[in-house]
């Protein structure tokens, strides 16, 4: 273990700093300032508030809250665009704790990571959204159901569009296929991340076309 820290240096990935032995993931200092939300017993908090007018939803939760510039940004890069699968695996973890503790997730029949499309999943090795899933699915013992939602369209780079070119890209990007296995069900719909909200407001108008349907969302991040 030490000789692979001295040949693979395992560094902090919000401050950069070299990880200690005993320091999993973060170091302990940025550990311990993590951006809590205290969304998930927080009945209309900002990211419920972000669906209002938009979505039915039940309940919304971010594990964690930051603005665009902030350093904690850097843990979902890490995750997301570095192969950092344990990290985000692990910020899953603390995302079910909180999950479970507040007592409001508890009707969850089912789990639903957000889809990439296969191109971009077999560019990455994995979708971010599924490992969160898993996590969340091992901790609350509710299966995920990842072949009812789909992405049928390789959407280009958001960034660059205008708000409604950037919609209308979004929106017809998936598709439900056997959606009856969501009929009556509670679904909750998971992504990495919580920005304007436009591709879990896409996704959750394909699940709610479902009879009976329930929704409720979460995310690691919401960003302010
Ligand atoms: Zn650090």
């Amino acid at each position: 273990m030490a000789i692979l820290d001295l040949l693979f240096p395992r560094v902090c990935p919000v401050c950069g700093r070299l990880l200690l032995r005993r320091e999993r993931y973060l170091c302990l200092s940025c550990l311990a300032d993590l951006p809590f939300s205290f969304f998930w017993s927080w009945p209309n908090n900002p990211a419920e508030v972000c669906f209002w007018g938009r979505l039915h939803i039940e309940r919304a939760a971010s594990l964690l809250i930051y603005r665009e510039e902030s350093p904690y940004r850097k843990i979902l890069h890490a995750f997301k665009y570095n192969g950092c699968k344990g990290l985000g695996r692990h910020m899953g973890e603390m995302l079910a704790k909180r999950l479970l503790e507040s007592g409001l997730y508890n009707d969850i029949d089912v789990i639903v990571p957000v889809p990439l499309h296969p191109l971009k999943r077999w560019k990455r090795g994995y979708n971010q959204a599924t490992i969160i899933a898993e996590a969340l699915s091992k901790a609350m013992g509710r299966p995920v159901e990842e072949r009812v939602l789909r992405r049928k369209k390789f959407t280009s780079t958001q960034t660059k569009k205008d708000s409604i070119g950037r919609w209308d890209n979004v929106a017809e990007a998936f598709s439900i296929k056997n959606g009856s296995k969501f009929t009556g069900r509670h679904v909750l719909l998971v992504d990495d991340v919580l920005t304007t909200g436009a591709t879990l407001e896409a996704c959750g108008q394909h699940i709610l076309k479902q009879e009976g349907c329930r929704l409720s969302i979460v995310t690691l991040a919401y960003v302010e």
